[in-house]
């Protein structure tokens, strides 16, 4: 552990005195320091004091509760049902993603980690109890089920997490809550995690904590005046599109110059790695990189041979870059006091700048607390969909052409198209020649042809119907509804019509477009999102057009096959 390398590469969490292969597993992940609550917290749960920690999702308050978790764990001996840690969440989605965390941060631990939530099969979840777990993960309600069943005790608990505890309480918890807490032994450590102080939750905190250190990270002043003139827009998408989203807010904003920020190192290899293959200059600079290696990244960067630098914060900072187009938080930075220093580097010298921001769905409480701190709103944006990109695509296409016009060397062009304009109508000719200089630009649309799915924050979950309602296995714990997408003001109401031909029988997404504009006479605007798979496609068409455009799409061939056509209910 002692090398150079292992020593840059977790330096940040080596003064907390965690256990080696906690910090192996850090770096193993590519974190390269503490984020503010980790800093905060893991003391005073590391010394076993009671905390209250006022961080919503994003801050990077899993680790910092998982890990003085996992310290505190003597490996095995615990008898069946019997776990050394239990850590309460308010939803199954929640208990997955933190089970999932002590698993990696824990790996060389060995630490037997087990989510229990409502809506699953329940024997599965006795078996593995009675094989022995160091720490259960579960929502409350299924907690407590286990418990009056006798299949979890809670006897032998040593530390016990509340995460999201205001969530908890919203959904109707509280009980629950108090039930488990008061079958705790006594001399247990608790930590209470909470984006909030509502009086419900310091009353909890009254009753239960002794004595708890309070840490919360949203309580940075900014000076009045200290934020550039910054445009701040988020996006909310899920982390699986994530990369999508970020590629097509790229293509329309076309930053001259812009840092993107990622959690992890590992996360900066693999953006960059994408951006690259997406036809992006993009370079990439984190803690693992000696400094010659950077110093030559930045040269790159600040003579303009790359425009887009991926970096983490750690290797970001102290760097001196004026005039950046754009700041992109690919990762929302661990504290608004993060996201304020992030977006300072753009907006500099009287220019205004762009700042940009991917959240998923439980990352708007952190969005919210930025612009508290801030003071300053955060709009949320849809990223651009297929229609939008491609006509983004199609300007490009007429700019290049005026542009041609206004330079030289078309004589030996000209003979050819007045030649071409006498054997055909001259807009024919022209439209062909358009269509050549399209497809030789327009990159790779089929990738962007369909819309990517936003996120809308989630609403206040409603609370469960009734503590004395038969256990409800089913209800309980279930993934929260997700928003609907927001409607799209420019299309009007839209109808999808699904064609059973897709990439296999060669159909790109301009055919459709060519085939509707031209043969059902739709202008190409009113079409919406296409999406062509390998063996169908769907295409949104104006509702008021649907059976018309079937019709003739019916009656035409595409690729030189005949389709059958159907409207999607
Ligand atoms: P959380 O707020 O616990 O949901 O964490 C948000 C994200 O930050 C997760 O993807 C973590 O893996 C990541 N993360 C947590 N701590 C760090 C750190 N110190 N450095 C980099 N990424 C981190």
């Amino acid at each position: 552990m002692n090398s150079p390398t292992s020593e840059r590469d977790s330096a940040g969490f080596e003064a907390f005195g965690l256990h080696p292969s906690l910090l192996q597993a850090l770096a193993a992940l590519g974190y390269e320091e503490p984020t503010p609550i980790q800093r905060e917290a893991l003391p005073p749960l590391l010394e076993g004091r009671d905390v209250l920690g006022l961080a919503a999702t994003g801050t990077g308050k899993t680790a910092a509760f998982s890990l003085p978790l996992l310290q505190r764990l003597t490996p095995g001996g615990r008898g069946a049902g019997e776990p050394a840690a239990l850590v309460l969440v308010p939803t199954r989605e929640l208990a997955v993603q933190v089970s999932e965390a002590l698993h990696s941060y824990g790996k060389g631990l060995a630490a037997r980690v087990l989510p229990v939530y409502g809506g699953t099969d329940v024997v599965r979840q006795l078996r593995r109890l009675e094989k022995g777990v160091d720490v259960v993960v579960a929502t409350p309600g299924r907690a407590l089920d286990l418990l009056q069943r006798g299949s979890l005790s809670l006897g032998r608990v040593e530390l016990v997490v509340l995460d999201e505890a205001d969530e908890m309480l919203d959904m109707g918890f509280a009980d629950e809550l108090e039930a488990l807490l008061s079958e705790l032994p006594e001399g247990h450590q608790t930590a209470l995690f909470s984006a909030t102080l509502p009086a419900r939750i310091s009353a909890i905190v009254g009753r239960h904590l002794r004595s708890p250190v309070q840490v919360r990270i949203d309580r940075e002043k900014v000076e009045p005046g200290a934020l550039p003139r910054v445009r701040q827009q988020a996006f909310l998408v899920s982390r699986e599109h994530r990369e999508a989203a970020l590629v097509r807010v790229l293509r329309v904003e076309q930053p001259a110059s812009a840092i993107l920020f990622c959690r992890t190192r590992t996360d900066v290899d693999s953006l960059c790695a994408t951006l690259l293959g997406h036809g992006f200059r993009a370079e990439a600079l984190h803690g693992g990189l000696s400094q010659e290696q950077r110093d030559r990244v930045m040269k790159r960067f600040k003579a303009g041979t790359v425009e887009l630098l991926v970096a983490t914060d750690v290797a970001a900072r102290g760097l001196h870059i004026d005039g950046l187009s754009h700041v992109i938080n690919y990762d929302l930075p661990g504290s608004p006091e993060a996201y304020v220093h992030r977006i300072g580097r753009t907006g500099r010298a009287g220019k205004e700048g762009v700042a940009l921001t991917f959240a998923g769905t439980r990352e708007h409480r952190l969005l919210q607390a930025i612009e508290r701190v801030t003071k300053q709103p955060i709009e949320l944006a849809r990223v651009p969909g297929g229609a939008e990109l491609r006509a983004l695509r199609l300007e490009r296409t007429r700019e290049r052409v005026l542009e041609a016009l206004a330079g030289e060397g078309q004589e030996e062009f000209r003979q050819m198209a007045e030649a071409l304009c006498a054997s055909a109508e001259p807009s024919a000719v022209l439209a062909a020649a358009l269509q050549l200089v399209h497809a030789a630009h327009a990159g790779n649309v089929e990738d962007e042809a369909g819309d990517i799915p936003s996120i809308t924050a989630p609403a206040k979950a409603p609370p469960r119907k009734s503590r004395s309602a038969p256990p409800g296995w089913a209800s309980e714990g279930a993934p929260r509804p997700r928003g609907q997408r927001p409607p799209r003001p420019s299309l009007g109401a839209m109808a999808t019509l699904v064609v059973n031909a897709g990439r296999r029988a060669g159909l790109r997404p301009a055919d459709l477009v060519g085939a509707i504009a031209n043969e059902a006479q739709i202008p190409s605007k009113s079409i919406g999102a296409i999406q062509v798979t390998e063996s169908f496609s769907r295409v949104e068409v104006p509702e008021k057009s649907a059976a018309h455009v079937a019709a003739v799409l019916r009656g035409t061939t595409l690729r030189g096959r005949k389709v059958s056509v159907r409207l999607e209910r």
